[in-house]
């Protein structure tokens, strides 16, 4: 998955789920400052974070759904506003320290 790709399917799910990003890449610093892991995707672009309108377990669901069909791996960070999305391949975008 090229990160054309990754960025391409992350936006058509928003736009089928009333979703925004609220984080997408990040540097070093910036990831340092937000809290992130140290090896964090957002660091190499593959990873967003999201927003759905409507965050109730349900449509979290239907969405975790939508995005494991098309290799796309929802990590559920409610407790911190937001959903966590990368590559399922753990092989893509990978950062090293
Ligand atoms: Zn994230």
């Amino acid at each position: 998955m090229t990160l054309e790709q990754f960025w391409s399917r992350v936006f058509n799910l928003c736009i089928k789920f009333n979703g925004s990003w609220t984080s997408g890449l990040r540097t070093r610093k910036r990831n340092r400052l937000k809290g992130g892991h140290e090896l964090s995707r957002h660091q190499s672009g593959y990873a967003m974070d999201v927003v759905l309108d409507d965050m109730r377990d349900d449509n979290v669901h239907a969405f975790t759904e939508a995005a494991e069909m098309i290799d796309i791996r929802v990590v559920d960070e409610r407790d911190k506003g937001h959903l966590h999305l990368q590559p399922t391949n753990t092989d893509i975008g990978r950062v090293y320290p």
